[in-house]
């Protein structure tokens, strides 16, 4: 991952200054032809180049709209791919408005990927790895792991992010999905864990004979929000 830091401070977002404690992460998408970091991140660090219409996500509302998220991911200059966070990670970003379970506002990371038009392959694989990264990074700064990650489809599916489609008008026009970009990172976390040699002292809550029984305690303990609970049979 290619992790650069320009917090956009004079957002009124940043400025409203109220924190979460992040449960999840929405991957989102621009939703227009252009992936300069640039165009939403500045002013210039050397790197991204010079927005020359000034038009960035660093004022007060954007385009007249309050929005702001976490991070973006898109072209420096150079062409070479990067991430940006441009909030503190617990900051609550205006990324997904709300709904009638509650708002992906008050829970979730957010970020976007810059678009481009959509049918450049090489683009598509490059800003997908790093979207991968920088879940992985987030997933081992808050405890997080690919379950809790959703897309902003996703979010309005459960009721807690507007009606957008992104990020699925794009990832499968390249042979991917969500599910597919949540075993990434699955995948990598787990490698991770590998290399680290790490040990886990996993707690058993029952064992039952007959497997209707263990599907009950196993719902049970799920509502009480133990989502990675599992059933193991041996
Ligand atoms: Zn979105």
């Amino acid at each position: 991952m290619n992790l650069h830091k320009l917090i956009l401070t004079k957002n009124a977002c940043y400025k409203a200054g109220k924190t979460i404690t992040p449960k999840g992460i929405m991957v989102h998408s621009t939703g227009a032809s252009n992936p300069w970091l640039k165009r939403y991140v500045g002013p210039d660090d050397g790197l991204l180049g010079k927005n020359q219409y000034n038009n960035h996500w660093n004022q007060d509302k954007p385009g007249g709209k309050q929005v702001c998220v976490h991070a973006f991911i898109g072209k420096l200059e150079d062409g070479t791919i990067a991430t940006y966070q441009t909030l503190p990670w617990n900051h609550r970003g205006w990324h997904c408005s709300s709904g009638w379970k509650g708002s992906g506002n008050d829970t979730h990371i957010s970020f976007e990927i810059c678009e481009d038009n959509l049918t450049d392959k090489s683009y598509f694989h490059k800003v997908f790895n790093e979207a991968v990264d920088l879940c992985v990074y987030l997933c081992n700064l808050y405890g997080l792991n690919e379950n809790s990650i959703i897309c902003h489809s996703e979010g309005y599916k459960l009721g807690i992010a507007s009606n957008h489609a992104d990020v699925m008008h794009w990832f499968p026009r390249h042979g991917e999905t969500m599910d597919s970009f949540r075993n990434a990172v699955k995948e990598r976390l787990q490698a991770e864990e590998e290399r680290e040699g790490k040990k886990y002292y996993r707690v058993q809550v029952g064992a039952y004979s007959i497997k209707a029984n263990a599907d009950a305690q196993l719902d049970k303990v799920k509502k009480l929000g133990f989502r990675d609970a599992v059933i193991r049979y041996d």
